[in-house]
């Protein structure tokens, strides 16, 4: 699917690797609707992208808010035809910590946002997605979830957010082959440890190591990179239900 023309709804779309997606499908002709519970941050990044872009404040863990920006897409823009879930959190917490077990809301709180969130608006757009014409070779839409490696490598502190991202790890085959009748893919990139305002809350000195700590290229990915990666996923129909890591080959010690 060439993004030229296309509409995409992307999560997460005001900040870190969902900003530079839904500047990517800008930049490539296409429109899109940033989904974001940050209601500034999004509104901003839509302004400076102009005409093609639009904004919802959303929680994508909500029925009636998913609801709401898939309407403003067929609003604005008449399709749905992309989905790209970027909007994630990273609770860290430890199994038992000084001040006693794992909190059982930040478990949930992690499950919720990008386990079930992630869920919530990809039903809700393939839905859309289904009514759409197909294209020449049958295709419909194009789904794009964001896991990451700890779904794989999870770190001491990371159970939520591992369990989460591993949760959307394992529904991208089944649904990819439950969607393939309708012409719509999905795939889903678990990124290694990418530049964003998620990481830049870690000391400059746990960054940089971090990001020596991949073998190659030996630095911290580029939400560009990110970005051009899910290009490359619209764009090559033969890449459907696969995980795929987009990480410089970093393999976490525990
Ligand atoms: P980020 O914090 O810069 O952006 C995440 C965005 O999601 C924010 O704008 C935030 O407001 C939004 N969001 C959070 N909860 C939401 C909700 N309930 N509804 C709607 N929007 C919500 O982080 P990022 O680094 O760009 O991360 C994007 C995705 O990539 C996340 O799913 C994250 O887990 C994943 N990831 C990031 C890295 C990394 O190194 N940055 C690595 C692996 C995976």
């Amino acid at each position: 699917m060439k993004i030229e023309g296309r509409v995409f709804l992307v999560t997460g779309g005001g900040s870190g690797l969902g900003a530079a997606v839904s500047r990517m499908v800008v930049d490539n002709g296409g429109r899109v609707v940033l989904v974001d519970i940050n209601a500034d941050a999004g509104a901003a990044m839509a302004a400076e992208l102009g005409d093609a872009a639009r904004f919802q404040r959303a929680d994508v863990s909500n029925e009636a808010d998913g609801k709401a920006a898939i309407q403003l897409a067929l609003d604005s823009f008449g399709h749905v035809h992309g989905l790209v879930n970027c909007a994630g959190v990273a609770p860290g917490e430890k199994v038992v910590g000084r001040d006693g077990p794992h909190r059982l809301e930040s478990f949930v709180r992690g499950i919720t946002v990008n386990l079930i969130g992630t869920f919530n608006m990809l039903r809700l757009a393939a839905d859309a997605m289904v009514k759409e014409e197909p294209d020449g070779e049958g295709e419909r839409g194009v789904i794009v979830n964001t896991a990451s490696v700890a779904a794989f490598d999870g770190q001491i502190g990371q159970a939520a957010y591992a369990a989460s991202k591993g949760g959307v790890a394992a529904l991208t085959l089944p649904v990819a082959r439950e969607l393939a009748r309708f012409g719509i893919r999905v795939v889903t990139i678990a990124p290694g440890i990418f530049e964003t305002p998620m990481m830049a809350g870690l000391p400059q000195d746990v960054q940089d190591s971090l990001g020596k700590s991949v073998p190659f290229p030996s630095r911290l990915g580029r939400p560009s990179e990110y970005a051009a990666l899910v290009k490359h996923i619209c764009e090559n129909n033969m890449l459907n239900g696969e995980v795929i890591r987009l990480d410089g080959a970093l393999r976490m010690a525990p």
